[in-house]
Order: C-alpha cells, then sequence, then structure tokens
C-alpha cells in the first residue's frame, strides 16, 4: 500500500521550533493534511516523542519515534526507530557525546517538554543544538545497531548537509535512504552526479512550524501501515 509521509518534523522541543508545535497540534495537523505517518525529530533529543506517538494513537496516525542527530562534522541526520526503547537508547548515548554545557534560552529558544494532552511537563536545560562528539560514522552504525533507520537530512541544503559538509555520502555505510526539500535542487545534484542515483530519495518539511508540514507528496510502498514496516522500508 501507498503511504504519505513526512519524517522530519520537529517539536517545540527543538529551540528553533514553534510553540505551537506542541504533539497534539502535531499529530492533527498532519492528519488534517492526509499523511498516514510521520516521524518526531528533535535536535540530539527524542524526549517528546513518546507523548506523540501517544496523542497519535488519539488522533489516528502512525509516529515514529526519531531524533536528527548533529554528528561532529555538523551533520544533520534523522534516526529512526522501531520503538521508544531503542529511541531513548539512542539518546542516552547522544547525551553523554554532546558537550555538558546548559541551553541559553534567550538566544536560542526554550526546550519545552510535553505530556500528551499538551501539557508542559518540564523544560530540557541541556544545550541541544550542537554538534554530537559522535562522527557520522559512529552514529550510522550506532542506529543501525538498534535496528533503526538512518537517513542523512536535507542533503541539498547549503548547511548540516552530509554533500555540503563532507562533499559526499560515504558508501561504506547501511544507508539505502537520503532525505532531500526541495526536488529542483535535488535533481541538479543527481545531474551533476554529487550524488548517486540509486538511493531512495524522500522528501520531508523539515517543519519548524505547523503549516510547514508536509501535504500528500511524499510517499513509501509497505505491506502494512507499521513502524517497523516503514523502518524495513527505509
Ligand atoms: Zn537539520
Ligand atoms: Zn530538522
Amino acid at each position: 500500500m501507498k503511504i504519505y509521509i513526512d519524517l522530519h518534523i520537529h517539536t517545540a522541543l527543538s529551540p528553533c521550533g514553534d510553540r505551537d508545535m506542541t504533539p497534539n497540534n502535531i499529530v492533527n495537523m498532519a492528519k488534517l493534511k492526509g499523511l498516514d505517518a510521520i516521524a518526531i525529530t528533535d535536535h540530539n533529543s527524542c524526549e517528546n516523542a513518546a507523548a506523540c506517538i501517544k496523542a497519535g494513537k488519539v488522533a489516528g496516525i502512525l509516529v515514529i519515534p526519531g531524533m536528527e542527530i548533529q554528528t561532529k562534522e555538523d551533520v544533520h541526520s534523522v534516526c529512526l526507530f522501531r520503538d521508544i526503547e531503542s529511541a531513548i537508547n539512542f539518546q542516552n548515548l547522544v547525551y553523554n557525546s554532546l558537550p555538558q554545557l546548559k541551553n541559553k534560552p534567550d538566544i536560542f529558544g526554550e526546550q519545552i517538554l510535553y505530556d500528551y494532552s499538551d501539557n508542559i511537563v518540564g523544560i530540557n536545560e541541556r544545550f541541544l543544538l550542537t554538534s554530537s562528539n559522535l562522527s557520522f560514522n559512529e552514529a550510522c552504525n550506532l542506529v543501525k545497531k538498534l535496528n533503526g533507520a538512518f537517513i542523512p537530512a536535507h542533503i541539498d541544503r547549503n548547511s548540516f548537509s552530509v554533500i555540503f559538509n563532507l562533499g559526499f555520502i560515504p558508501d561504506n555505510l547501511p544507508i539505502k535512504t537520503v532525505e532531500y526539500r526541495n526536488y529542483e535542487d535535488l535533481k541538479k545534484m543527481k545531474d551533476s552526479k554529487i550524488v548517486k542515483p540509486d538511493y531512495r530519495f524522500i522528501k520531508s518539511s523539515d517543519a519548524h512550524y505547523l503549516w510547514d508540514i508536509l501535504e500528500r507528496e511524499s510517499f513509501i510502498d509497505v505491506d502494512e501501515l507499521t513502524v517497523s514496516n516503514i523502518i524495513d522500508v527505509l
């Protein structure tokens, strides 16, 4: 079956995420846009994923727990997991690899934690908007060990992307899928052979605001609508 997805969405836990990016606002907007599955991918953290999964169950949309890691090369990658336990295991590794600094909310923005009813249950004081000590290769291998999917993010962007920062996608890694934001930019990269054509290319919104969330424009084929089936494809 063809399912419509947006696998890169930030909540207000990301300091750059809008305050309206609460679990219920996100899942209901995604539902309204006709999506079947979304992923919650905050910067270097999964702490709002469980609340979004629960809110998604109520709204009737599948939510995949994830994270957008920033590795030591300043490269962003979307990491998706089959269950919240694996996501939290990965988060612990990432937290240990971040500089032990406090966020400066007046400069970077607040990092808000919600429950599944959109009540604020805390503030993450860790400095999340920075690079982990893990390398791109290390992060990819750790995600794979946890049976997750590792997807280089917004490869068509001129910052924080594997192509811009490293110049290439390492081909010794088990990467099947890469993410882009704009088809024209991706096409230019494919035409000039900057990126090999044999990846699966998925479009994601990288939404920091509710209106950024994709319409029914990015899809994959799965046998059944489950998190595991989606991760198997990716
Ligand atoms: Zn990013
Ligand atoms: Zn992002």
